[in-house]
């Protein structure tokens, strides 16, 4: 049986390979910044967290319409809140560094979609209004 390795290629492995072809140069999992941002670009001052829809509490405009699981809500809720909280507080600190904080979904790295959101990730990147880079 063969395997289809695109399957296994991870939300945060998708924008790293988009990024290095494009030119970009980056630290991964950088443990001196906060929340340890899965991408790092100092030359713009900016990171980069793909945030996986569940675990971060994607909620209502989760393109894969995510629904906590009904059994044990109430533990789900809070485990959301407080994931939610830290993910705040983890961004409020960056950006009071003077780090541009680029926040990338799960959701909208799937093939539809997955366009639109690696062009917007590089004009956030950039500051810049509209960039394309293909
Ligand atoms: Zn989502």
């Amino acid at each position: 049986m063969a395997r289809v390795k695109s399957e296994h290629t991870t939300p945060e492995l998708v924008v790293r390979q988009y990024l290095h072809a494009a030119g970009f140069r980056y630290r991964l999992h950088d443990k001196s910044l906060p929340g340890k941002p899965d991408v790092v670009l100092p030359k713009y001052r900016a990171v980069v967290f793909v945030q996986g829809c569940f675990w971060h509490g994607h909620g209502a405009a989760c393109l894969r319409g995510g629904r906590p699981p009904k059994a044990n809500a109430d533990f789900w809720q809070a485990k959301f809140s407080y994931n939610q909280e830290r993910d705040q507080r983890t961004q409020a600190e960056l950006r009071a560094a003077g780090w541009r904080v680029v926040l990338v979904w799960e959701c909208e790295l799937k093939k539809s979609e997955r366009g639109a959101t690696l062009h917007r990730i590089t004009n956030e990147i950039l500051a810049a209004d509209d960039v394309w880079f293909d």
